[in-house]
């Protein structure tokens, strides 16, 4: 007897219904999956249901047109320091004394501190530009004094000139900036026996071109300082600088006093003394010229970098030079 061929056929039918009821359960699995994703992402994205229409995001540039800046030949490897305002000193206890003008007029200014017989000076700036921090130590101990005036002993008067070449420090933070308006080095200018327009730069500062001007004490500048000194009797003095070098005793050859006061500067800077010698002659300076004509005693005083005004190893160098009485 044959098989039957309705059974086969039922069979087959079952089969085909459960494959059709699976593939009817997958298609509600996943729409059932799909809504309740879509639920979900509406409880954090509104645009998803809402109408409101979804903003645009702008895409970034890919490029910017931005002027070109020529790069300065001049360039150096200095940081510029400077400040956008600059400081000016107020203080009821202490005006300043207009010693002098700049070449393009900018005042020079003395403060004085204290009533005492003995006089003393501090000279900053006389080097701008990337020295400039001499000035922000200046300005520093100004501030520090007058409002600590018992730091002036009673027997003495400081005097601070905080910024001898304030067209340079106008110019900026940075090595071209260490000349005066005319470019003279000023701490070559003063009218010393050696004074010479044209050093032997080789192992000195030779970054730029520059002069002891057209004779000792040409420069305005100068002219302020001398002037200022040749009306005082200054026991003692402190010429700044920076950077790392030292404690310079003026004097050629080095004067006795002056080096006693280089030794007790270093000994509360800690900056070297004897200074580190880089086999430069120093001609016109300031510190020379000063005990040349009846300064006490007087250095050039390097602080340690170009950036830091290195005030409490100065606080206590100031300290020492308004006690020096030799
Ligand atoms: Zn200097």
């Amino acid at each position: 007897m044959p098989p039957s061929p309705k059974k086969k056929n039922s069979g087959w039918a079952l089969l085909a219904w459960v494959l059709n009821g699976l593939g009817v359960l997958a298609l509600l699995v996943i729409l059932i999956f799909y809504l309740s994703q879509n639920s979900a992402l509406a409880a954090v994205d509104p645009f998803v249901t809402s109408q409101v229409p979804r903003p645009t995001r702008t895409p970034a540039p890919t490029s910017y047109y931005l002027p070109t800046v020529t790069p300065n030949p001049q360039a150096t490897e200095i940081e510029d320091y400077s400040s956008p305002t600059p400081f000016v000193f107020t203080s009821s206890s202490s005006l300043p004394n207009l010693i002098g003008y700049s070449v393009q007029n900018r005042p020079i200014e003395a403060y004085s501190f204290g009533q005492g017989e003995n006089q003393y000076l501090m000279v900053a700036g006389i080097h701008g530009g990337y020295e400039g921090n001499t000035v922000d130590l200046a300005n520093q101990l100004m501030v520090y004094i007058s409002q600590h005036p018992e730091v002036i002993s009673t027997g003495s008067t400081l005097y601070i000139i905080p910024d001898m070449n304030p067209d340079a420090v106008a110019r900026g933070r940075n090595v071209d900036a260490r000349v005066n308006t005319n470019g003279v080095d000023l701490n070559r200018n003063f009218p010393t026996p050696n004074w010479t327009a044209n050093w032997d730069h080789s192992n000195c500062w030779n970054d730029r071109p520059t002069t002891g001007g057209t004779y000792g004490g040409s420069e305005p500048e100068t002219k302020a300082v001398m002037n200022f000194i040749g009306s005082h009797h200054f026991r003692a003095m402190i010429s700044y600088h920076s950077a790392a070098l030292g404690v310079f005793p003026g004097g050629v050859p080095w004067q006795s006093a002056s080096k006693d006061l280089a030794r007790i500067l270093s000994h509360a800077t800690g900056y070297p003394y004897p200074p580190l010698d880089i086999g430069c002659v120093y001609t016109g300076t300031l510190a020379d010229w000063a005990v040349e004509n009846g300064v006490g005693a007087a250095v050039d005083m390097e602080l340690a970098n170009h950036r830091d005004s290195d005030f409490s190893q100065n606080l206590k160098a100031m300290k020492a030079l308004v006690n020096f009485n030799q």
